[in-house]
């Protein structure tokens, strides 16, 4: 992402949700009949043109250069037309976005979902099951950084892939076992970009990249392996640069081991040596960047830390991709959730456009998906319906530090594949009516 200044259209949004009218017409049962909501005689039925209408809302959409207020249609799971005016009789369904920004559905580029009984990220419990935290936040697209390795993502793949109805992608972990704990991640035995790549190109729709974390040594073998694994299985790496080393420093890394589109993750943490001693960005990072590595933010629970983020960004220093580092202690502390980590980047100045860029195309395009990440007629429908709230909200960074805030992105409603999977207000949802005696 080419960082820019944007000016977008502003909304009166303050009380939104309060005050605007649930405008919804759905497909009404037989108790209800009686009874019409309020939009059924301007939509069209179950025999419409377009199983459901997004009517009013303002579309920001990177891709196609969106930023105004349309209408986005959406028929079989796809988007159907985005235009100024579309005819709710058109529709079989309709949903009132006035006020709110509709974007594509957000992609969490870091995320820990491999769920299971073990005490780790790895078929643990430290991971979390993709659809209880995604939709919520507008997240339709989830990409596990590494949980699982090339000796167990076909049990990630049956397990959580196949019965998660968010999108999960992967990053594959140069490591056999995952994030089966620290003493394995340190396991170079276990690391080996052969049968590495095989699984990935056996996974070709599933596995996006290759990803190294937590490595504590003084070598570069981990980094060496998985860009071999990602040069064999044409693939991207992700690096969580693990243990601080001057063995092996970050300029090193950034400027000579990373190749153009590898990411580096964490990007914000300090842990690593992001600012020098006198709080300047690492010149390597942007030497890095300047070859083309990616900057990834990977919130997490020990990531973020305002005294790198607001240097950082107050130099220019912006992040290509805002991800959460969603796991369990991550999104109940600062973290929380993925319009949350997103709040924190308005606060930092970012103009909601380039947010909303960050949270969607830039990482459809760092994991190679250009199918996704955009609301181009054809796509799937995936899309977010946010609420840019306003008032006084704490946003607190990895280390306990608050920053306030006085505008906040809130989910308000979030369709996947077409389906609506997530209305905070109801807002696709028939208004209740006493039943007829
Ligand atoms: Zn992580």
């Amino acid at each position: 992402m080419t960082p820019r200044s944007r000016t977008v259209l502003p909304l009166a949004l303050s009380g939104v949700l309060a005050v605007t009218a649930l405008h919804t017409a759905g497909s009404s049962t037989p108790e209800h009949d009686a009874a019409p909501p309020p939009r059924a005689a301007s939509s069209g039925g179950a025999d419409a043109e377009y199983d459901l209408l997004i009517d009013d809302g303002h579309v920001i959409d990177p891709k196609n250069e969106r930023d105004e207020v349309l209408d986005v249609a959406i028929d079989d799971g796809v988007i159907a037309e985005v235009a100024a005016e579309i005819d709710p009789t058109s529709a079989e369904r309709t949903v009132d976005a006035s006020g709110l920004y509709v974007t594509p559905g957000l992609i969490d580029m870091h995320t820990h979902l491999f769920v299971g009984p073990n005490d780790a990220y790895s078929a643990g419990w430290q991971s979390v099951a993709p659809d209880g935290f995604t939709f919520r936040s507008g997240v339709t697209t989830a990409v596990d950084t590494g949980s699982a390795g090339w000796e167990n993502f076909d049990e990630f793949k049956t397990n959580v892939i196949d019965r998660s109805n968010t999108r999960v992608l992967a990053f594959l972990n140069i490591v056999g076992k995952g994030m089966a704990g620290g003493e394995f991640e340190q396991d170079l035995t276990n690391m080996l970009p052969g049968p590495a790549a095989r699984v990935a190109q056996q996974y070709p729709d599933d596995i996006v990249g290759i990803k190294t974390a937590h490595y504590e040594g003084t070598d570069w073998k981990p980094v060496e392996r998985s860009v071999r694994a990602g040069e064999i299985a044409g693939l991207p790496v992700m690096v969580d640069f693990g243990a601080d080393h001057p063995e092996r420093p970050l300029e090193q890394l950034l400027t000579e081991k990373l190749r153009p589109g590898d990411i580096y993750s964490h990007a914000y943490s300090g842990n690593r040596g992001e600012l020098t001693e006198d709080g300047k960005v690492n010149p390597g990072m942007w030497a890095g960047r300047e070859r083309g590595v990616l900057f990834d933010v990977g919130h997490g629970g020990g990531s973020f830390a305002w005294d790198v983020a607001v240097p950082a960004m107050e130099e220019g220093f912006v992040p290509d991709t805002i991800s959460t580092d969603l796991h369990i202690s991550s999104m109940n502390s600062g973290m929380k959730d993925m319009t949350n980590v997103m709040s924190k980047f308005l606060a930092l100045g970012l103009p909601l456009y380039d947010v909303i860029e960050a949270s969607t195309l830039a990482p459809a395009q760092a994991i190679g998906r250009e199918d996704l990440g955009h609301l181009s007629p054809g796509a799937p429908a995936d899309v977010a319906l946010l609420e840019l709230a306003e008032g006084d909200f704490g946003l607190v960074d990895s280390f306990g530090f608050r920053i306030d805030g006085d505008r906040k992105l809130v989910c308000a409603l979030t369709v996947r594949a077409g389906e609506v999977v997530w209305d905070l207000d109801g807002r696709a949802a028939k208004p209740w009516m006493p039943r007829e005696q």
